[in-house]
């Protein structure tokens, strides 16, 4: 793991979570098991031997998921840049708003670009469901 965090629960169940510092394909050609002995292994030499023996453990890959995840995902990348110009265009613009962080064009992918993000959706449907003579 390139990155461990704190994932306690609200209700105070232990919990951390990192982020793998491999790329997919040596995730898929490594496995689940010896992947997650690897983390296990790591967590011990951080924690000690208590860290080893966890209630449960779970790995997620999202290169794997199938739903959402396109082979455009498997080459990773570096923390996303401020895009320019909308998230959405044409047609859909006045139907459509994205608020996720990764829209914001000052702080994509960061706290602060899940504001900036947050704002400009909103404004974007208040503008949309403003009634003339109304102040939104
Ligand atoms: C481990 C970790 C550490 C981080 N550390 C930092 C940091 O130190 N500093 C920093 O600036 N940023 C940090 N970030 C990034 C930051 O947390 C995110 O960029 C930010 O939270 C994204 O906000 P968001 O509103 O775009 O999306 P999210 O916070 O992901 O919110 C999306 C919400 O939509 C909900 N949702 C999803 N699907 C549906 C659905 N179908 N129906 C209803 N609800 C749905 C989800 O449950 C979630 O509550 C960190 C992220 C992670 C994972």
């Amino acid at each position: 793991m390139g990155e461990i965090q704190v994932a306690t629960t609200a209700s105070c169940v232990a919990a951390l979570f990192g982020f793998l510092g491999i790329d997919a394909d040596r995730r898929q050609t490594a496995g689940t098991a010896l992947l997650t002995r690897a983390c296990l292994d790591q967590l011990v030499r951080l924690f000690g031997d208590e860290a080893g023996r966890p209630a449960a453990t779970l790995l997620m890959d999202w290169t794997a998921e199938v739903c959402t995840a396109t082979a455009d995902d498997r080459r990773g990348g570096a923390h996303p840049v401020p895009q320019r110009g909308p998230s959405v265009d044409g047609a859909r613009w006045d139907r459509l708003s994205l608020a996720g962080s990764e829209t914001s064009t000052t702080d994509p992918g960061y706290l602060a670009g899940a504001m900036d993000a947050a704002s400009r959706a909103t404004a974007e449907v208040l503008q949309r469901i403003a009634v003339p003579g109304r102040a939104a």
